[in-house]
């Protein structure tokens, strides 16, 4: 069935050693530009394997935490080296086991360096304040302390960004890990995990536990020595993680889905406005969760920028994400594509036109592969699955409204609050935007898939559990704050 000769197998990560699940199984890692490649064998395993990586954490984390903070960052900055020193083979894998362009691939781990050496200065920051006490002779300050061993479970749409940006901040603080990565991307998982090993992280401090969701992911949030779980994913899976540590009593942390709206108002700048959303909607193949997906647009402008979208996303090249001449790769699997496509049978149903695209890509050289066209329907109206469901697909829906007034409320008509944008020169437009926009992330003339590592990012509404991952907001899960009072 494979093309491939020679098939790694890749294995867990516990108490610093590579080790084979006790179950004996494995399953495949597919590309898709090319189903019939297979990546990589990774572990499917088992409660006993999860078990052994929560205790060697667990025994790992009491010496770790007494490390200073600076001896903790050296450590990351000796990651993030590793790391840089490995671009080629982590993004390698990473556009062959998802399918974004190589430039993607590598940009994202140049992000995951970065956010290492963020987090590996944070050992060197204050945390904690001093706080005037009413009795003269004492003294009242804030200190905070780890969680102890936190659960980090992961999607594939940023295979390397998002595990880094969950397990640097939670090693920084003094914390032990263990990760289950998505199966989709376990092949990148390993290969992040090998540049934390190299660096010569101490045994135990970080593990990785690859598997099936409901065995492994669900384990991690119901295991007794999981003191803290993060995930990021989707919103059935989030809420169950939720639910499970809530019953633990356990801090957790989700970040979920979004339908994240771009506002196209009369006096933007046509061609910026242009340019973004099919930045913003069509980039990683639409399956970034800040990705756009409803364009709302302003009657006077609506014609034009219908007509020079079309132009440009015409002009996109679909195909395999190692090819230079691809700006749109494959959807990650099967089960993506199968997704995204019933989106569009539903969108026409309900009655949106279809604009452009809808269709699996089905040349010669691409048949074995996961490729969608990009595509725009109109016509939308908010009622429809397709201006209310997540796709995470390139699909662009666009609505035409009278003012900003109703823009705005379209906009905020959505269970979900994670990213938005306007693209407007008028001021008072942008500030009712920023004021009255539901989203952890409002963005003026600027695409609504924008991140940045040192500022904070997570989801308003159904988006999140309303934490904020990144920059210095991140001390915020991965701590308690332990309140000190001394007396003379
Ligand atoms: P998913 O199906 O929820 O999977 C996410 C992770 O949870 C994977 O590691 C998965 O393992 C695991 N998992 C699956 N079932 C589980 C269970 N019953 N208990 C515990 N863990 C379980 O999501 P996905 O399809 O990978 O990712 C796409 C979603 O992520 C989209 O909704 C997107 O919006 C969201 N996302 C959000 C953000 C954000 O920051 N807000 C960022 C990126 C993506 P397996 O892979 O083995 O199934
Ligand atoms: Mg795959």
């Amino acid at each position: 069935m494979t093309t491939n000769t020679e098939v790694q197998t890749y294995l867990n990560y516990i108490n610093g050693e590579w080790k084979a699940s006790d179950t004996g199984k494995t399953s495949e890692s597919l590309n898709p530009s090319n189903s019939e490649e297979v990546l990589g064998k990774f572990q499917m395993s088992s409660a006993n394997d999860l078990d052994e990586a929560v205790s060697a954490a667990s025994a790992a984390q009491k010496k770790w935490r007494k490390l200073s903070g600076k001896e903790r960052g050296d450590f990351l900055f000796k990651v993030a080296d590793v790391l840089e020193s490995k671009t080629e083979y982590v993004a390698e894998a990473m556009t062959k086991e998802m399918g974004k362009t190589f430039a993607e691939a590598k940009g994202e781990t140049a992000r995951g360096v970065a956010i290492l050496r963020y987090y590996a200065g944070e050992g060197m920051r204050p945390v904690g304040d001093v706080i005037p006490s009413t009795d003269s002779e004492a003294l009242m300050f804030t200190t905070r302390t780890p969680l102890g061993v936190v659960g980090v479970i992961t999607p594939w749409n940023f295979p390397v960004a998002i595990p880094i940006w969950k397990m640097a901040p939670a090693l920084i603080y003094g914390n032990a890990v263990v990760l289950k990565p998505a199966s989709d991307t376990a092949v990148t998982a390993a290969r992040v995990v090998e540049c934390f090993a190299e660096a010569g992280l101490p045994e135990g401090v970080l593990n990785m536990v690859t598997g099936s969701g409901s065995v492994i992911g669900q384990g991690l949030a119901e295991h007794p020595g999981v003191n803290g779980i993060t995930f990021t994913g989707s919103n059935t899976v989030g809420k169950q993680i939720g639910r499970a540590a809530l019953d633990r009593g356990i801090k957790y942390q989700l970040e979920m889905g979004g339908k994240n709206p771009v506002i196209v108002a009369d006096d933007a700048e046509l061609d910026l406005a242009v340019n973004a959303t099919i930045s913003g909607g069509l980039k990683s193949t639409g399956q970034k969760c800040t990705a756009t997906s409803r364009v709302i647009v302003q009657k006077g402008i609506y014609d034009k920028f219908k007509e020079r979208l079309l132009e440009k996303v015409a002009e996109i090249t679909v195909g395999n994400g190692m090819e230079n001449s691809s700006w749109m790769g494959p959807v990650a699997s099967e089960n993506q594509l199968d997704n995204v496509l019933s989106y569009v049978k539903i969108g026409k149903e309900e009655g949106a036109k279809l604009l452009y695209g809808g269709n699996r890509v089905s040349e010669e050289e691409t048949k074995n592969g996961y490729f969608v066209e990009p595509t725009v329907f109109e016509d939308v109206t908010p009622d429809m699955r397709i201006a209310r469901e997540e796709i995470f697909g390139p699909v662009l829906a666009l609505m035409k409204v009278d003012t900003i007034e109703e823009a705005l409320e379209l906009a905020n008509d959505s269970e979900y609050g994670l990213s938005a944008s306007i693209f407007t020169t008028n001021i008072g437009n942008m500030l009712g935007f920023i004021d009255d926009m539901e989203a952890g992330l409002v963005r003026v003339n600027a695409e609504s898939a924008g991140v940045e590592l040192q500022a904070p990012f997570g989801g308003m509404k159904q988006s999140s559990s309303h934490s904020r991952e990144q920059g210095r907001a991140a001390i915020e899960f991965f701590t308690s704050i332990k309140t000190v009072f001394v007396k003379k």
